[in-house]
């Protein structure tokens, strides 16, 4: 049994908490808070050990009545590896805390790829994480274009890829990012950072993003057209992901026709706050015109990445060597379709 510790107990880090708790080869030994908020409350009454990110903060949290175990110095001392879920540009400096301390740790994918110099997803490169100390989980967007790309790519071979990302404007909770009411060119520079990302874990394939912000917080929307190496026809590609972990084939004819439905199936599946860590993909959007494929998909940004952090908790500590055992393990024990 593996030791597991979180830090930076937020939208990502909950989730993999919970997720890794799931599992029956690896177990948290804590979570950090900056914060004696109403989710380090919660962490506590589920049961995990509470640590705080700064340690000043101890008189905060003891008036707050919400107990705490220690400082993350003390449990990093506790631990095999450490998943580091903070905000965006933290993790970099934690980097430098974590290499001090010898311990493996694994970022998100708000820190740049240069600063952790691997970058990791399930499907793409496990192999290269195998028994790494450091590696970043891609982003939420760039997991999304993995999921459905690689199994494409292994069919018929991708010659190009264009896609239009649609964004969501801030997470549900963000309230500090709205109330909001534009469409944003993010960045209004073209290619936008998604396409570079995605040659972190697919590497040399040929790929141009542009993205856009859009008022809403439920989910990210991607549209791809992407030419094709060698001829297929729709239900060779439909059958390839449909056979693919991970990736939802979805009917808008079905009442799946937009991320609001997408979301309230995923309370109908009774997920733990409502998550769809799949990458539903609609199928009526499937084409094939003149060699090129033209399909769109639907990423939830909260939980899409978080099965790629459990096995990538595998890889680095050389629990699994196959992708495929631990993306199926992960999934069992995390009831995903
Ligand atoms: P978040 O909801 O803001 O959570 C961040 C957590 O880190 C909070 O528990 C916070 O604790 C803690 N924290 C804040 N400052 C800290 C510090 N100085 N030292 C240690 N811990 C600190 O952030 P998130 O959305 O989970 O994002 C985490 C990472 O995942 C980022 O790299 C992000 O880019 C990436 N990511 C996010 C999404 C998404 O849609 N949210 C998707 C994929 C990847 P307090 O609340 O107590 O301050």
């Amino acid at each position: 049994m593996k030791s597991v510790a979180v830090n930076g107990y937020g939208t990502i880090g909950k989730r993999v908490a919970d997720a890794v708790s799931a599992q029956d080869d690896m177990k948290i030994v804590g979570v950090s808070k900056t914060k004696p908020d109403f989710e380090a409350r919660m962490a506590v009454e589920k049961g995990y050990d509470l640590y705080i990110s700064i340690p000043e903060r101890e008189k905060l949290f003891q008036d707050a009545g919400i107990e705490i175990s220690g400082t993350v110095d003390e449990m990093l001392d506790k631990t095999d590896i450490v998943v580091d879920c903070t905000p965006e540009g933290i993790g970099a400096k934690n980097l430098e805390i974590y290499k001090k301390l010898g311990i493996k740790a694994i970022f998100q994918g708000g820190e740049k790829h240069d600063n952790v110099g691997l970058s990791f997803n399930s499907f793409a490169n496990y192999s290269d994480s195998f028994g790494k100390d450091y590696a970043r989980v891609v982003s939420c967007n760039t997991t999304g274009l993995t999921r459905t790309l690689k199994p494409i790519n292994d069919l018929c071979g991708i010659k190009k890829v264009r896609a239009v990302m649609v964004r969501r404007g801030g997470d549900p909770s963000q309230i500090n990012k709205g109330p909001i009411n534009a469409v944003v060119p993010n960045p209004p520079t073209v290619p936008s950072h998604h396409g570079p990302d995605l040659k972190t874990v697919m590497y040399g394939v040929n790929i141009n993003t542009v993205a856009l912000l859009v008022p809403t917080t439920l989910m990210h929307q991607h549209n791809l057209m992407v030419e094709l190496e060698n001829p297929v026809d729709v239900d060779e590609i439909k059958a390839k992901l449909n056979a693919t972990p991970r990736v939802l084939l979805v009917k808008a004819s079905e009442g799946l026709g937009s991320t609001a439905e997408l979301m309230e199936y995923a309370k109908e599946l009774g997920r733990s706050r409502n998550d769809l860590f799949e990458i539903p993909v609609w199928e009526e959007s499937l084409n094939v015109v003149d060699g090129e494929l033209y399909y769109m998909q639907a990423v939830h940004q909260e939980s899409d990445v978080v099965p790629e952090n459990v096995d990538a908790i595998r890889a680095m500590l050389e629990m699994e060597e196959e992708n495929n055992k631990s993306i199926a393990k992960t999934n069992k024990a995390m009831g995903i379709l």
